[in-house]
């Protein structure tokens, strides 16, 4: 049985175990009262279970005499735009990511339309203990269900200044989505239309049945790959249900890895407009290799968007994100944004007029491994003390987890914010170095655990 899982960005579950509807309204309740009882503007993505939380958080928030703006379902960048763009004073994303269709969550954005800073999210925590003081009865309100948000986002899109719209209209580029019948159908396909591509759709109802796992690395993109060939397109895009994560597939088919999505989009980026980046701990050293040809600084964070977003800000960033295919554009908002990842990529396809393939062998290679760790919740602590014993005598980071720093590699090891698992990612010269570091740490952190 799966328990509910709390952190500080939100609370997540398998519906009907550790999520339900009576703990959604609960929590949207507090939350609510933690907003001064203000507008929330709430949006989900596909999820079976999405309408019955969404009425639960709705009746949650009313109950405690908030107004609330419904935005349907949506992409997450898509919703956190909405809250910076209106003046309501926070939002309520119900959404499980890239997790699987049983999944679902609920995550909470600040009035400024970011995440909840974590200091932030444990004052909220505090007041769970209170008694939730309802509305008097003539003091409740009502929704508002507002359709166009994925058009205002689109707009947003189109009008960043350094993109050449027409260069890339005039490519025609031929286009396969797959959008796993996650939120991007509501928005993608839009979008791609209006930058002149031709589409090729694949898994665009927003049904929360999700046509593979949603977790949008290669091994589960066998079916877009497939179709980039026989349709001879360009290029193929993938995202998670709800569109922060992306993926691209090159003209030959290949899935290039969600690393690419926010190496090329910063290669383009940085072209036309100079800054310091900022990344998380776990993305490529590639990333250093494109700032520096040209001459900008790398500022690394602890995993999270909006520790990146944070420090994106404070440096004043003109591109960043994380290497899980979450690419961060400020001139549309501070939060992984798939949509506009794509009109980035498009823009250094439609400028280069070069191919995808092409333009990931300019980048320097690197390998990556991505493994994992489950254990009981309870052990998770056990295995970070282990990690710490077993490299004891190495270059460590410990901004997040513990990072194993070597000449030319690293190695990351983390607990995971939102799931009872460890992970583990390895980055390195050549894959067999890469996968035997990632084996030999599994190994050697599970033994006599
Ligand atoms: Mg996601």
């Amino acid at each position: 049985m799966s328990k509910l899982m709390v952190s500080v960005s939100g609370i997540r579950g398998v519906f009907g175990e550790g999520i339900t509807p009576e703990v959604v309204m609960k929590y949207a309740s507090h939350f609510g009262v933690f907003c001064k009882r203000g507008t929330i503007v709430v949006g989900r993505d596909s999820r079976t279970s999405g309408e019955t939380l969404r009425n639960a958080v709705v009746s949650g928030l009313l109950s405690v005499g908030c107004k609330v703006v419904d935005l349907g379902i949506v992409s997450t960048p898509t919703l956190l735009l909405a809250v910076e763009e209106s003046d309501a004073k926070g939002g309520i994303c119900i959404t499980a990511s890239h997790n699987t269709a049983e999944w679902n969550a609920l995550k909470l954005i600040d009035e400024n339309g970011l995440f909840l800073f974590p200091e932030r999210a444990k004052a909220l925590f505090a007041t769970f203990e209170n008694e939730i003081e309802y509305a008097e009865w003539d003091n409740l309100k009502g929704v508002k269900y507002d359709y166009k948000a994925a058009a205002r986002h689109i707009y947003r899109i189109l009008k960043i200044p350094y993109i050449d719209l027409e260069k890339i209209r005039s490519r025609e580029f031929k286009v396969v989505l797959d959008s796993v019948n996650g939120a991007g159908g509501t928005i993608s396909p839009f979008l791609l239309d209006q930058l002149g591509c031709e589409v090729i759709e694949l898994n665009t109802e927003p049904t929360g049945h999700f046509a593979h796992d949603p977790e949008p690395l290669a091994k589960n993109l066998t079916q877009i790959c497939q179709a980039v060939k026989e349709h001879k397109a360009d290029l193929g895009f993938a995202t998670d249900p709800d569109v922060d994560r992306l993926s691209i597939i090159s003209e030959k088919g290949e899935a290039i890895g969600e690393e690419y999505s926010l190496l090329l989009a910063t290669d383009y980026v940085l072209s036309k407009n100079k800054g310091d980046v900022v990344t998380n701990l776990s993305s490529s050293m590639a990333f250093e290799d494109i700032a520096n040809k040209y001459g900008v600084n790398v500022h690394r964070t602890k995993v999270g968007e909006i520790n990146v977003g944070k420090k994106m800000i404070e440096v004043k960033s003109p591109i960043g994100g994380e290497g899980n295919g979450g690419v961060i554009c400020p001139e549309v908002h501070y939060t992984r944004d798939a949509p506009a990842g794509m009109a980035l990529i498009l823009g250094l396809l439609a400028e280069r007029g070069k191919k995808v393939s092409e333009l990931v062998e300019e980048i320097p290679k690197y390998y990556i491994c991505k493994e994992r760790i489950e254990v009981e919740p309870s052990k998770l602590d056990r295995v970070m003390e282990k990690a710490e014993l077993l490299f004891a005598d190495r270059k460590l980071d410990r901004t997040d987890g513990l990072k194993v720093i070597g000449d030319d590699y690293w190695i990351h090891i983390r607990k995971s914010g939102t799931e009872p698992i460890v992970r583990i990612y390895v980055e390195s010269v050549s894959q067999e170095d890469a996968d035997k570091k990632g084996k030999d740490t599994v190994e050697a952190l599970l033994k006599g655990l």
